[in-house]
């Protein structure tokens, strides 16, 4: 029998984006809080396998209508949620482990959508700090959308089977890109041809979803579009640079990323943009809000997702004034990163900008905000994604928590912005039976929290324990993790660049 007090996770930084005083205020909170002052009350016990897991005496969030369920007890029992309900009302089962959540607050556990865990030498690290690093941030799913194909599944299986510790996985494998691919993990396609026998490959694989990128020509697109509905399965990514955004909507694409296609259909001269160069001040100087109105429309009308990645955005646009020394989070970043990969990736995204002066990449970026905020006005469904590690200075897990004050800043409500990283990616993948709430009958992935997101949504950045799959990770277990993390990180570590042998 084990006894385990619950702490604060001390180590991750909390980012907040607010006035001084909501910080003052939180800080009130969190020393209000504070387990040590109240040590009696955290103290809670464990025994063996098989025991069920409450949460007990916390307040539950609703992230569907946004209230607040307060004394609520959480039984999970084996994965998933058995009961969930009044604790007046719920039993705490005899031997059950018991995590005290007086106080604290329970959310669903958090999906970042738009990932690359095996990216080739550009993010080496999938499994001792990308992987790692999602949980300890109470990122319990992502969409994985480009990795390498066998390292990608090989890591899907062992999450499943419990042999791994990372967040549950809904994978792509490479994407596919056109003949002049500069990216890792992709596969190039030329004809309509290789587009099917990419297609037939990946889902012999068992690859969840088909991603497109930007340079796949426009027939290649449409045999990959028909070769798809034909395998009966999902196809997302870009719009690729030869296709309209209607066309991708209209043919079914189930998401767009980083906003791709949207800024071309808002232009005067879309067709010239389909076949010649475009950038940010091509976008702002042809900008029509009538051909964007309609554009939105038809993205809501055929409820064609979008993934704005906007946290992403900044390390594209603005690459040249970020600074990551000012990273809170850097530390958790490998040295090989910070040293070799970002400098590298931020001199050729800058040999690429150099047409558009950095007040109009400003002015664009707000742009993007503002187009986020007319897609959520009109119902356009949104999902929360980073597309971590890959870019500069995104980092895995912290990133999402980043994402979503992004997407309050760009309008959304805290709780619309909760619902995309919740709610949304289980309605998206349609698996709302097992993920998004905290309801009974759904598998056990969840984030207790000190402070409650829905008033300030910096708050999700307050872990104080994950429940993956139905088992608890202590905040103890939690500063574990990213201690290891750390470790690697500075490259005391291993880090496997090269994937372990599939068993
Ligand atoms: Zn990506």
């Amino acid at each position: 029998m084990k006894r385990e007090t619950s702490r604060q996770s001390g180590s991750a930084g909390v980012h907040v984006v607010v006035c001084a005083c909501a910080v003052f205020c939180f800080l009130v909170a969190v020393i209000a809080l504070d387990p040590a002052a109240s040590a009696s009350r955290e103290a809670v016990q464990t025994s063996g396998a098989a025991q069920a897991l409450v949460i007990a005496h916390v307040t539950v969030i609703d992230v569907v209508i946004g209230k607040t369920l307060p004394d609520m007890n959480v039984v999970v029992e084996g994965e998933r949620i058995k009961q969930a309900g009044p604790a007046r009302q719920v039993k705490i089962p005899a031997d059950a482990q018991v995590v005290d959540g007086a106080g604290k607050f329970l959310i669903p556990g958090l999906w970042d959508m738009h990932v690359h865990t095996f990216f080739g030498e550009q993010a080496p690290a999938g499994r001792d700090v990308t992987l790692p690093l999602f949980v300890a941030n109470g990122i319990t799913g992502v969409r994985d959308m480009g990795s390498n194909l066998d390292e990608v599944l090989q890591a899907r299986a062992d999450i499943a089977a419990g042999k791994l510790l990372g967040p549950r996985m809904i994978v792509a494998g490479p994407m596919l890109d056109g003949p002049k691919t500069q990216f890792p993990a992709s596969i190039a396609i030329t004809t309509p041809e290789d587009g099917r026998r990419a297609v037939d490959m990946l889902v012999a694989r068992g690859v969840d979803f088909i991603k497109i990128q930007s340079y796949v020509p426009r027939e290649a697109y449409f045999a990959i579009v028909e070769e798809c509905k034909k395998k009966n399965i999902v196809f997302v990514g870009h719009v690729p640079d030869a296709i309209r955004g209607s066309e991708a909507s209209n043919v079914g694409q189930k998401s767009f990323e980083h906003l791709i296609g949207i800024f071309e259909g808002s232009s005067t001269t879309e067709d010239k943009l389909l076949k010649g160069p475009k950038g940010p001040g091509k976008f702002l100087e042809t900008y029509d809000p009538q051909k964007e109105d309609a554009l939105i429309a038809l993205l809501a009308k055929n409820q064609t997702w979008q993934c704005p990645t906007l946290y992403w955005e900044r390390g594209q646009w603005l690459v040249d004034i970020i600074d990551v020394n000012k990273d809170l989070d850097l530390k958790y970043a490998p040295v090989l990163w910070r040293d070799q990969l970002w400098p590298r990736f931020t001199k050729s995204i800058i040999k690429e900008l150099d047409t558009d002066p950095l007040p109009v990449r400003k002015q664009f970026v707000t742009h993007e905000l503002d187009i986020v905020r007319k897609l959520n006005d009109a119902r356009v469904p949104l999902l929360a994604g980073t597309d971590t590690p890959a870019g500069v200075d995104v980092i895995p897990g912290f990133s999402l928590h980043l994402e979503l004050i992004r997407l309050v800043q760009a309008g959304l409500t805290p709780l619309q912005a909760l619902q995309t990283a919740t709610i949304n990616p289980a309605r998206f993948l349609d698996k709302t039976a097992d993920f998004g709430t905290v309801e009974e009958g759904k598998i056990a992935d969840l984030v207790l929290l000190l402070a409650n997101p829905l008033d300030e949504i910096y708050l999700t950045q307050t872990t104080a324990g994950v429940v993956l799959n139905g088992r608890y990770l202590s905040p103890q277990d939690l500063d574990a993790m990213r201690k290891r993390v750390l470790e690697t990180a500075a490259g005391k570590g291993a880090v496997h660049a090269a994937p372990p042998t599939p068993n």
